[in-house]
């Protein structure tokens, strides 16, 4: 179907096309990720060079073509300025807008993703959590999201619920004291374990509502980058800029 669509979404990221035009990847709630064609983005006095940057979101004004999509206009809500101009912060944006684009799939409904995007944003801007905190939350839950994440809340031995002392990779679990001698798995502390819970269960819209102790914290960050290492066959660009 031809014609005019609106979509509301973030703009992950854009490159430029011949002299003036750009192409965007778009994370919208109604179509998933699309990319997008932009007419003159790069003509100093169209309105499409600030609409057309990683970070904006808001309503795009779209023509949606046989097999492409042209950007004609924007209602921009947020351009995230205050992260484009910290240094150090629009790193972890634009690795947290990278995971998006990886994971995120056209005409999949990613409206929760779009909610992490936004909300991690605002906590990174908020200055209430260790950056460090942010990003591993992100990268857990974009786990969540994509359904394949380790099971927190059983033992993968016996799907007990109690003593779940012991995290192992290989079964992607959880393992509890007595499965434990069989089936392995490195010891978790019980804070680290909570948080994990919460993270899972908690939709993305609350989800930056808390902070964790040093250490626990620590164990989080660690937890998160093997499980990354092991299951995500990917290195992304922005992750050398983190020191990742
Ligand atoms: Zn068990």
């Amino acid at each position: 179907m031809n014609g005019q669509v609106f979509l509301s979404g973030m703009v992950l990221s854009c490159m430029p096309v011949g002299e003036f035009d750009r192409r965007i990847v778009l994370l919208t709630k109604e179509r998933g990720k699309i990319s997008a064609f932009a007419r003159g983005a790069r003509r100093p006095k169209s309105q499409l060079v600030a609409a057309t940057n990683p970070f904006v979101s808001g309503d795009f004004d779209v023509y949606e073509g046989r097999d492409s999509y042209t950007v004609h206009g924007a209602d921009i809500k947020n351009y995230f300025e205050e992260l484009t101009s910290d240094i150090e912060l629009v790193w972890y944006g634009y690795y947290f807008l990278e995971i998006a684009e990886y994971f995120s799939l056209e005409n999949n409904d990613e409206t929760e993703r779009l909610i992490l995007l936004y909300q991690a944003f605002r906590a990174l801007l908020s200055g209430k959590f260790p950056v460090e905190l942010v990003r591993c939350v992100y990268e857990f839950k974009t786990l969540v999201i994509n359904g394949d994440y380790p099971n927190v809340f059983s033992c993968g031995g016996c799907d007990g619920k109690k003593q779940l002392f012991y995290l192992s990779p290989d079964k992607r679990s959880v393992i509890c004291e007595d499965c434990h001698g069989r089936l392995g798995g490195t010891a978790i502390s019980s804070s680290v374990l909570y948080a994990m819970q919460f993270i899972t269960a908690t939709p993305s819209a609350k989800l930056f509502s808390f902070t964790l102790k040093e250490d626990t914290q620590a164990e989080l960050e660690r937890i998160t980058r093997e499980y990354y290492n092991r299951y995500v066959e990917h290195k992304f660009k922005s992750e050398a800029f983190l020191g990742l």
